[in-house]
């Protein structure tokens, strides 16, 4: 067994433990493997071992892994900042949109989107931090965001993705985890139709499968240490 292999299969057991301690056994979790930084070869371990689903957040490098590794069966999963002068490439090369946080990103990813390809599945991420500097849409401007996502043809809005800034204050990652289970409940009520609430890291996962979170973004424990760019 490789030691990637071995990794994917204890963040599996951590998962498994999560659901068992907040009786969420019979739910499924997707598990978002975080290649940013890492080579196709290491990759290609990962695919080896059964994942499929991989995140990355920078742009130039990711294109390059996707292109190496077309016809391995794997889903991109884009988690970096968007810059608008970009879209074009991410609506091209990827399956999900994790960091979408204004309507003109959208806009233009849905007029870049080909017609032969899947609608792109979008996840609006949310800002928590009272920070503009930050990324993500403010709480109180996320549900005329949602209406204009759902709006866009070549879109698919799946759900909500939260990022928890870096803080050593115990319990920080878990509060924002629940809020952003509550705007996920929300903008469901409000009749979007929603199935994916993206949240958990390698640091904090078992607060995020408490809080109902249904995709976990793992990089650190099945790649090692990230590789300076
Ligand atoms: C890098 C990154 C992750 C993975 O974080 P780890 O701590 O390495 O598990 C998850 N989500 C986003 C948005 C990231 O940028």
């Amino acid at each position: 067994m490789t030691d990637v292999t071995l990794a994917l299969r204890r963040i599996h057991e951590r998962i498994a433990a999560a659901k068992a301690d907040s009786g969420r056994e019979s739910c499924d979790i997707r598990l978002v493997a975080v290649s940013k930084t890492h080579a196709p070869a290491i990759i290609e371990r990962a695919l080896a071992a059964g994942q499929r689903d991989f995140g990355e957040n920078y742009l130039q490098e990711a294109v390059g892994k996707i292109r190496a590794l077309a016809g391995h069966g794997a889903r991109w999963h884009f988690i970096g900042r968007i810059q608008s002068n970009k879209t074009a490439d991410i609506a091209q090369h990827f399956d999900w949109v994790q960091t979408v946080d204004r309507e003109r990103v959208a806009r233009r990813l849905d007029s870049a989107r080909g017609a032969g390809l899947e609608p792109l599945n979008v996840c609006l991420q949310i800002r928590l931090a009272d920070d503009p500097n930050r990324p993500g849409v403010a709480p109180q401007e996320l549900p005329a965001l949602a209406a204009s996502v759902e709006r866009l043809p070549r879109l698919r809005l799946r759900g909500l993705m939260c990022m928890p800034p870096l803080q050593a204050e115990a319990g920080a990652s878990a509060r924002h985890f629940d809020t952003t289970r509550e705007h996920y409940e929300r903008l469901r009520a409000a009749g979007h139709a929603l199935d994916t609430l993206s949240m958990g890291t390698t640091g904090d996962l078992e607060a995020a499968v408490a809080a109902g979170s249904t995709m976990i973004r793992v990089g650190t424990a099945i790649f090692g240490v990230r590789q300076r760019r």
